[in-house]
């Protein structure tokens, strides 16, 4: 299937060739004629999959050919709400991209920055505004956004507007959007509060599921270094020093894990930034531009900070910690291999992670190759294993805000002696067990 046989139209087919994609993905198939149709959609997919381009395309070309008929200032006709800076600015980026043949105006909103020159730019006139909703309530309740011209309304991620506890700004948002209009919904899952959302805002929808969560991994290379808790940062700068390794965004589960990690590689030599909660939004901007554009070799993330990012060329993913639950194993390691590209995706699974290890191979059906040829190899198993949440996914889990608390002196007591132990029986067994297959592991 080409884009040409979508019937899009040739400014678009242009900008889409030089974007270098040559064809649509699977959801773009999928939902691009039926949005050119004027359906609603409801659409079950997550980032990485062209989903962005499944909604923007139509949007563009639907735009287009009323601009041909109707004269006059331009009005929002488009109205995306997302639930993250990162994501906004990202879905903004692609509409200009795709669009940029067409002689229409983009405007991104969000909150964390002044919002003085986002106002400015409103009274120049937009047609498409992507938003994400705190700061798009702000301005309409100040009268600078008004949203009584909207024809197209997408909710992207509603999945995770629900765990940041969005919901009950997006229900005013679309309280003053026109009831008349085409709306596509996206959440990576269905949680019963997000379908009763998506069955209250959508009128007799398409619903398109695509590439089951699992499936997403098959290009993806992955390994798992079975390693002890107290030697994962040495793990990592020895895997790092590597020169195969171009960039490598790192997930830590918590905010103060993500700043120990960076200072650590930073220690030993490496160009890197962490990404979470606490940073401000110019902070976390300036990091991730500057790992973009290859300034920065090592992102260091948690997963709230890093859902939704789209990088370019991703070649590596590490998971320092192995995620609580395992769907978001998956979304972290499809931070890689993206539209296609091959990727690799390390994990570190220490004695106490071996169930969520588990949970993750179940999930994914696939076999992790166990990588036990490196000098830190896992010796310490003394800890008692973790039982694995039960929670749906969530980011509220990992939200950097959120981080586990220290049961009292005791178990601190217990963490050091216990980490202490793995050093000591490391010391002694590192260098002799470089080339040693750990049987302990492999045997249970
Ligand atoms: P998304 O799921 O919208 O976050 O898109 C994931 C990535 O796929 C982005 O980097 C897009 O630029 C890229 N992409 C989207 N559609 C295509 C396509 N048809 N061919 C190649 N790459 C694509």
């Amino acid at each position: 299937m080409s884009f040409k046989e979508l019937n899009l139209i040739e400014p678009i087919q242009k900008a889409l060739k030089t974007e270098g994609y040559s064809e649509p993905t699977p959801i773009q198939v999928k939902a691009i004629p039926q949005l050119l149709k004027g359906k609603d959609l409801l659409g079950c997919a997550q980032t990485g999959t062209g989903k962005t381009a499944a909604f923007a395309i139509p949007i563009l070309q639907g735009i287009h050919s009323e601009k041909q008929s109707t004269k006059g200032n331009r009005q929002i006709k488009a109205l995306v709400v997302a639930p993250t800076r990162e994501l906004a600015i990202q879905i903004s980026e692609s509409f200009r991209s795709y669009g940029r043949n067409l002689g229409l105006r983009t405007l991104v909103i969000y909150g964390g920055v002044g919002q003085n020159p986002q106002t400015k730019e409103l009274r120049q006139g937009v047609d498409i505004l992507v938003a994400t909703p705190g700061r798009l309530l702000d301005l309409i309740n100040q009268g600078f956004v008004s949203l009584k011209n909207i024809k197209y309304f997408v909710l992207d991620e509603a999945d995770m507007m629900l765990d940041m506890g969005m919901l009950k700004d997006v229900r005013k948002i679309i309280a003053f959007i026109p009831k008349v209009r085409q709306t596509m919904f996206f959440s990576a899952t269905m949680p019963t509060e997000i379908g009763e959302l998506a069955k209250s805002i959508l009128n007799d929808p398409v619903r398109i599921d695509v590439t089951p969560v699992s499936s997403t991994v098959d290009i993806i290379e992955q390994e798992v270094y079975p390693v002890d808790k107290g030697n994962k940062t040495n793990l990592l700068i020895h895997i790092l020093k590597d020169k195969k390794i171009e960039s490598a965004l790192v997930f830590s589960r918590t905010k103060h894990g993500a700043n120990k990690i960076a200072a650590s590689l930073s220690k030993a030599g490496f160009t890197t930034e962490a990404i979470h909660g606490n940073k401000s939004q110019t902070a976390r901007q300036l990091a991730l531009s500057n790992f973009k554009n290859r300034k920065t070799r090592i992102l260091i993330a948690t997963d709230i900070a890093a859902r939704g990012i789209d990088i370019d060329e991703l070649s590596h993913v590490i998971n320092f910690d192995l995620p609580e639950v395992p769907e978001t194993y998956v979304h972290r390691i499809g931070r890689t291999g993206r539209a296609g590209l091959g990727g690799k995706a390390i994990s570190f699974c220490d004695y106490g992670e071996k169930p969520l290890l588990r949970s993750i191979q179940k999930l994914t059906s696939k076999p992790i190759e166990e990588v036990t040829d490196h000098p830190y190899p896992l010796v310490d198993t003394t800890i008692k294993p973790k039982e694995r949440s039960s929670r749906r996914p969530s980011t509220a889990k990992s939200s950097p805000s959120n981080e586990p608390k220290q049961k009292g002196k005791e178990a601190k007591n217990g963490k050091v002696r216990r980490e202490k132990r793995a050093n000591e029986s490391k010391k002694t067994t590192s260098k002799k067990n470089e080339k040693r297959k750990n049987v302990h592991w492999s045997s249970r």
